[in-house]
Parts: structure tokens; C-alpha cells; sequence
């Protein structure tokens, strides 16, 4: 173990605290700040936003992209938009972050969890499909679940750690389930599958620029979309439902204050500018890596076939759960931060009560996967 610790020293070139996964500031972020300050527009509205919104839909290829406060607000509007309403259900995978089960409960629904693949740690279409077959049936054109007698409104996959999962063959089930795709793309800002950005294939996408995020504005979000009535939508929700004229504060339904302040788009817009060359070096680290990994009993994650990863967060498989607990004890004790995956979503006490299906491969994955340092060398 301790020539991994001396590896990772080296690929920093540092005998410092080496953390999971650190923001750089390397382009126009400060410029953009003092501009944002001296206009005074640090708030609501301003033309950071705007701008980052036009820079946003362009990178990823979607024809709308509407900023928000944080990741958990963008799932929690598209999750509105695709239509889940109180005591519908939602289908996710167990092996994800908590917003994504979070996001879900602030609809009033609740999430069934089915397994992932192994290969891409992401929601697997063959027991998405198993699942359907089994346990639901459409009735007036609605997925019902034969075990509750609830709608099955939307699916929730997730790019773990920006790994794409098998998005296409998961889109074309729901299309024959009517069940609406929406994608938590929290992770994945520069991943493709079969050449198409992550976070475009569903009705809605979601994005995060969360502190460890490939890019970050400190906290911040962004829903994207091709359908315009949905963006225009979404804009509108996300910004308390107010009815636009020069003076008068007239709202038409309950909406939400989920708008991201111009002081985080400015700093947004110049992490943006910044994306490639994080992205080209998170290959990098990602070649060293596998490099240093391959005769090692310990296996290096790889980017699963027909995409291109970010590598937002680079990961090992150890041997089996004894394996994982010595490598996190003992990197953590030696001043280079890793850690475990999540705990599966089924397993926390407020979704213990939710429908699963067979887990197989996520507990696998819960027991052997860590994160290793990520940051860009830039
Ligand atoms: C980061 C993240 C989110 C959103 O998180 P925020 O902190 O609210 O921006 C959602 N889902 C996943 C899988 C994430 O990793």
C-alpha cells in the first residue's frame, strides 16, 4: 500500500494533504467576479447568466439550458416538469448520491430502486426492462406498478463518477413504458455516449456545479432541454412564477426561488471556458493510473464501451470489503484522501421502505469501489 501513497505524491508532486477532489481557478474567474461586483448586478439577474446558459446548451449540444442555484434544485424542477406528482414513482439506481432520492421525496414520490451494471456503474436497461415486464402494466397509457397500483411516472439514470451508462437502450424502454426519461448528468459535464453529451438523451437533463465538480460557481446547476415550452417552463418555475412586467410583483402559481445569482455565473462562465483542458488532463492522470494499476491486484476503473468519460472521479475495485477498508484506512491515515462509494439508497433509513429489485451488482460495487484523488493538474 505505501508505494500507491508514494504514486500519488508523485503524480501531485506533493507531500501535502492530498484531497479527493479540488476546484482550479485558472482562466478569467476573477476578472469576471470584479466586473459582476463593479455592475452591481451580483443577484437575480445579469448578463453572466444569460451568458452562461448560451455557453452551457453549446457545449453539451441541447437547444436550452436554464441555470439553478444547485444540482438537487435542476432534478427537483425536472422532476416537476416531466410530470411526477405526489405519490407517483419514480425508478433510480441505489448506487447514486443522495440528491437524486432527495429530489424525488421533494415531489411527494417516491423512488423504486433496480440495479446497475457492473461495467458502468450506472442503471442496467436489462433489469430496467426485467423489472417492467414483471411487476407493471399500461392502462390509459400509463405505466402502472401491479404491486402498489401507483403511476410509474419518470426514471432517474445517473453517469456515475461520469461514466456513462447504457443510456440509449434504457431511453428506448421507457419510450415503451411511457415513462419519461429525465438524466441526473450531475457528474458527467464532458462525457459522451456514442458521440452525444450525457444529460441530452432524456426529456430533461441535470447538471451540478457543486465545490467538487468537474466546474464549479461554488453551488450551482442547470437544466437542459430541447423542448421549448419546458424551458420556458422551467425558467419561469425556478424563478418564483413571476409574471414579467417593469414594476408589478404578480406570480401565477406556486414557483420556486432556485435561480442562480450572476456572481455565481460569472465565476461559471470562466470555469466553462476552462472545461477542455480539465478534461484533457483528467485523461492524463487517467493514463498513469492504469499504468501504475495493471499489475497490481487492485482494478483500475475504466470508461465502459461507446463513450468518452470525464474521469470527474477516478476509482479502484478492490479484491472484496477487508481489501477496501485496509486501502481507505490506510491512505487516509498517510495524508491522501479516498473514499468509499455511497451507501446504497435502499440501505438509508428514509428509502429502506421503497420497492427494490435484485441489487446484485450495486452491493458488489458498495463493497469494493473507492475514489482516489481526481483534482486537475492544471
Ligand atoms: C452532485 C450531485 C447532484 C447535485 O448536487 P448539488 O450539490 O445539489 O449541486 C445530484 N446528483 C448527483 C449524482 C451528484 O453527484
Amino acid at each position: 500500500m505505501k508505494n500507491i501513497v508514494d504514486f500519488i505524491k508523485k503524480l501531485y508532486t506533493t507531500n501535502d494533504f492530498i484531497p479527493l477532489h479540488q476546484p482550479r481557478f485558472i482562466g478569467n474567474e476573477k476578472k469576471y467576479l470584479i466586473d459582476c461586483i463593479d455592475s452591481t448586478f451580483v443577484s437575480s439577474v445579469g448578463k453572466y447568466v444569460d451568458t452562461f446558459e448560451e455557453e452551457f446548451a453549446k457545449t453539451v449540444g441541447s437547444k436550452y439550458a436554464i441555470a439553478t442555484v444547485n444540482g438537487t434544485a435542476a432534478l427537483h424542477i425536472s422532476l416537476l416538469l416531466a410530470g411526477v406528482k405526489r405519490d407517483d414513482e419514480v425508478i433510480t439506481q441505489p448506487l447514486t448520491f443522495i440528491a437524486t432520492c432527495n429530489a424525488i421525496s421533494y415531489c411527494g414520490a417516491k423512488p423504486i430502486f433496480i440495479d446497475v451494471d457492473l461495467d458502468t456503474m450506472g442503471l442496467s436497461p436489462n433489469s430496467l426492462e426485467e423489472f417492467l415486464k414483471t411487476n407493471c402494466e399500461i392502462k390509459e397509457n400509463k405505466c402502472v406498478n401491479k404491486t402498489t397500483r401507483k403511476i410509474i411516472k419518470a426514471c432517474v439514470p445517473m453517469h456515475t463518477f461520469g461514466h456513462p451508462c447504457r443510456i440509449v437502450e434504457i431511453k428506448n424502454i421507457c419510450d415503451k413504458w411511457n415513462i419519461t426519461l429525465v438524466e441526473d448528468a450531475a457528474e458527467s459535464l464532458g462525457s459522451y455516449y456514442k458521440n452525444k453529451h450525457t444529460g441530452t438523451f432524456g426529456k430533461l437533463g441535470a447538471f451540478s456545479f457543486n465545490g467538487n465538480k468537474i466546474i464549479t460557481s461554488g453551488g450551482g446547476g442547470v437544466i437542459v432541454t430541447d423542448d421549448e415550452a419546458l424551458a420556458r417552463k422551467a425558467k419561469h418555475i425556478t424563478t418564483t412564477a413571476k409574471i414579467p412586467h417593469p414594476y408589478e410583483y404578480v406570480h401565477d402559481e406556486i414557483g420556486y426561488n432556485y435561480r442562480l445569482p450572476n456572481i455565481n455565473a460569472a465565476l461559471l462562465v470562466a470555469q466553462l471556458e476552462q472545461l477542455d483542458k480539465f478534461l484533457e488532463d483528467k485523461r492524463d492522470l487517467t493514463k498513469q493510473y492504469e499504468d501504475f494499476f495493471y499489475n497490481l491486484d487492485i482494478t483500475f476503473i475504466k470508461e465502459p464501451e461507446n463513450s468518452k468519460s470525464n474521469y470527474w472521479l477516478q476509482a479502484v475495485m478492490l479484491q472484496d470489503k477487508k481489501q477496501r477498508d485496509e486501502f481507505l484506512d490506510f491512505t487516509n491515515k498517510n495524508g491522501v484522501m479516498t473514499r468509499p462509494i455511497w451507501r446504497l439508497m435502499n440501505e438509508l433509513e428514509m428509502f429502506k421502505d421503497c420497492q427494490s429489485a435484485e441489487l446484485k451488482n450495486a452491493k458488489y460495487l458498495e463493497e469494493r469501489v473507492v475514489n482516489i484523488p481526481s483534482s486537475a493538474r492544471v
